[in-house]
């Protein structure tokens, strides 16, 4: 699509999902190579890994109540694991038997971690992996929610993490994504009470519903999405460089952030 003609964000792209956001907050170019070039942004092993736990986690919520167990999750995991073991980017790794041994290991100590911070069948689950597609401010938003559930005075919604729980600095922008999700639940008809970031690593962030907050999250999306819809019409995307330049699938196709990596890192092969 030649980017120049198109008089509006939607003919661009249809949706703007939180992490989508956060690309472009991060980094506008980075942000275009990824959702408007369709440059491969591979995924490595903690992205992977995110994807295999999540995957368990969302066949083991829609289970009764009664069969969420240690043993049911295991069975769950060894269905699955071809899905992982045949995904391109898994396959990219080149990983030899010992490496695909450690994968596995650390995607299983963290379901061991999750079994112990909750016990699965006291959880009243609503919905899991549900897909939401929902106007927020006139910014069509896409959001995939981890799991909504019933608890003592109403809904909660959770997010499940594979990462490492954020330092305090950067938890504000960390729970963006959940206001978000409880604007999005909102908009149909199932309004939370409470949001969660479960750090399956060892730590909940749980917050009470806060209007402010939901309602700064939904402003800064549509603030996002004013942004794209003038680099869109500017056909400009502006570099901003920093240390994730480093992390950046796209040094090749960017000669500023290639050059801001070597500065930090010390020069390329
Ligand atoms: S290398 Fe850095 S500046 Fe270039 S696109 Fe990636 S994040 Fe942006």
């Amino acid at each position: 699509m030649n980017i120049a003609e198109s008089s509006s964000n939607e003919q661009v792209i249809r949706h703007l999902s939180p992490s989508s956001a956060s690309t472009f907050r991060q980094c506008p170019r980075r942000w275009k190579f990824r959702y408007i070039d369709h440059l491969p942004d591979p995924k490595g092993v903690p992205a992977l890994l995110g994807t295999f736990v999540h995957r368990i986690l969302e066949e083991l919520m829609l289970l009764s109540a009664s069969e969420r167990t240690n043993q049911f999750a295991r069975n769950i995991a060894r269905e699955i694991w071809p899905e992982i073991a045949d995904d391109p980017d898994f396959k990219a790794l080149l990983l030899d038997d010992e490496g695909t041994r450690a994968f596995r290991w650390q995607a299983w100590n963290l379901m061991e971690s999750y079994f112990e911070m909750e016990d699965p069948q006291q959880v009243d689950v609503l919905a899991a992996e549900q897909r939401l597609e929902v106007d927020l401010m006139g910014v069509p938003f896409l959001g995939i929610v981890d799991r909504t559930e019933r608890i003592e005075n109403g809904l909660r919604v959770t997010d499940f993490k594979t990462g490492k729980a954020p330092q305090n600095r950067y938890l504000d922008d960390k729970l963006s994504q959940v206001w978000l999700y409880a604007a999005a639940l909102k908009a149909v008809d199932q309004p939370v009470s409470e949001v969660r970031l479960m750090y399956l690593t060892g730590k909940f962030i749980d917050r009470k519903l806060d209007d402010a907050a939901v309602e700064n999250a939904v402003n800064r999306h549509f603030l996002t999405w004013k942004s794209i819809g003038n680099c869109i019409s500017d056909s400009r995307f502006d570099y901003k460089l920093g240390p994730l330049c480093n992390w950046c699938p796209y040094t090749d196709s960017c000669p500023q952030g290639l050059a801001e990596a070597e500065r930090r890192y010390g020069p390329r092969f």
